[in-house]
């Protein structure tokens, strides 16, 4: 009998060896047995055929490990914007994530009323608590404040025209332009006014039997500054209520209270639109609210019962994990002396200085003696807000700036740490905004450095 020498062993005898039995039972059979198949398929066409059995199941363990590793994970933000778009917004209070997570692993009363024994609303939930915040009449949600303007100019101007100042017609970000919104939205936008000056008269005289509705967009990342004028609510809402039409407006970051009692600067709040005359406020739940992804809806019963009659309120509808989150976080609201402490956006946001500054002495430190050759200075910087909450307004802070060569090297070292550093590149220095890393996580940073 001839025996037949493989030059790589089987998939099979790769299978059955004892140190492949603790793969199959973390990864199970499927991934093991094809990612061994792919191992084995390279050495073959490279011709690679003298490694034992074991080293190509050490190669396969490296594989499953990195294939089967969580994709998104908690990263240190230290780019010095708090509400950063590409890093998640607003980090949850601790109680509104529990509450989204218990809802998530259990059945709920989602849309069941516990009174009757009947259907009930998901919006239910929340639109007293969001009205008792506002002082609107009805409110909704759906997910997030770009749906949330889509949905309003579908209900109240679909295939009529929506004038909107040439000094609002803003990008967000991303896919966000109020005219790619409008059009998509089935509403006719109506450029008026300039982009600096828009007056009275050019919303009057824009109005006729074809016009849906007026529009207001809060000029959230700019701002127009000079020779300016814009129409105050409450005129644009005498305006629209002569001409029988509703007046909308999108607030994008809205806070629902005054945030000048935390030292920050002014920022319109729902309450103040609606009690101007809008019939119906838009606004994020993860900007300045501190809350989940969501948009929100506050107006008059007529308008929001029309919205919630619309289909598109179907395919744009909250969850119950978020709808769980926000409600905690709307209670938080009805106590606003703990709200600095107890909803971290805003905490972060209101964080003292002489904090960050501690912060930036003990991870300065702690870097110097890692990179003993770098320069580790710590100084003055300026955080924003981010989310286009707020645009000209800096907070005072305090970084760490780490200069020396290879910066793009360092701050990919600092991306590849199990909990990511995120940092930005500026004139020559890596800088580290330490606002965000509060006291409780400055071990878990120094930690990982070592
Ligand atoms: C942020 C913002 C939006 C979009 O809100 P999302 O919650 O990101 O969908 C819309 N309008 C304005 C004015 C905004 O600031």
């Amino acid at each position: 009998m001839v025996e037949h020498i493989s030059p790589l062993p089987s998939v099979d005898s790769l299978l059955r060896a004892a140190e492949t039995e603790v793969l199959l039972t973390r990864f199970g059979r499927t991934a093991v047995t094809a990612t061994l198949r792919d191992i084995l398929a390279t050495r073959r066409a490279a011709h690679t055929f003298g490694d034992p059995a074991a080293a190509i199941i050490d190669e396969a363990a490296d594989h499953l490990v990195r294939r089967f590793a969580r994709s998104q994970r908690p990263v240190f933000n230290m780019t010095g914007t708090v509400l950063h778009t590409n890093l998640g917004r607003s980090p949850l209070p601790p109680e509104a994530a529990e509450a989204a997570a218990e809802a998530l692993r259990n059945a709920t009363n989602l849309e069941f009323d516990l009174a009757t024994g009947r259907r009930g609303e998901r919006d239910d939930h929340i639109s007293g608590l969001l009205c008792e915040l506002t002082g609107a009449e009805a409110a909704t949600t759906v997910n997030n404040n770009a749906a949330a303007v889509m949905l309003v100019l579908n209900t109240l101007a679909l295939g009529k025209e929506v004038p909107v100042s040439r000094g609002e017609l803003i990008e967000i970000g991303g896919a966000f332009r109020v005219p790619d919104i409008m059009g998509r939205s089935g509403a006719i936008l109506k450029e008026i006014g300039t982009t600096n000056r828009t007056h009275a008269r050019d919303y009057a005289g824009a109005i006729g039997p074809q016009t849906g509705a007026l529009m207001r967009v809060h000029q959230a990342n700019y701002a127009i500054v000079g020779f300016t004028t814009s129409v105050p609510a409450a005129t644009l809402s005498g305006i629209a209520r002569d001409a029988g039409i509703p007046l909308i407006e999108d607030l994008g970051s809205g806070s629902l209270v005054d945030l000048e009692r935390f030292g920050l600067p002014h920022e319109p709040t729902p309450r103040e639109s609606l009690a101007a005359g809008a019939d119906v406020v838009t606004f994020s739940g993860d900007k300045l609210l501190g809350g989940p992804q969501a948009g929100l809806i506050v107006g008059n019963k007529r308008v929001i019962s029309a919205i919630n009659c619309n289909p598109l309120k179907r395919a744009l509808r909250l969850d119950k994990g978020r709808l769980a989150a926000l409600e905690v976080v709307f209670r938080m609201y009805l106590d606003p002396d703990r709200l600095a402490d107890r909803v971290p956006a805003l905490r972060l946001l209101t964080r003292p200085e002489s904090d960050i500054r501690a912060t930036a002495k003990r991870i300065g430190a702690a870097i110097a003696m890692r990179w003993p050759d770098r320069d580790v200075a710590i100084e003055a910087c300026r955080s924003q807000i981010g989310s286009g909450a707020l645009p000209v307004d800096l907070l005072p802070s305090t970084a760490v700036a780490i200069g020396g060569k290879a910066l793009e090297e360092l701050a990919k070292f600092l991306r590849d740490l199990p909990r990511p550093v995120i940092g930005r590149i500026a004139r020559g220095r890596l800088i580290l905004d330490c606002r965000c890393l509060e006291t409780g996580d400055e071990t878990a940073f120094i930690a990982q450095l070592c």
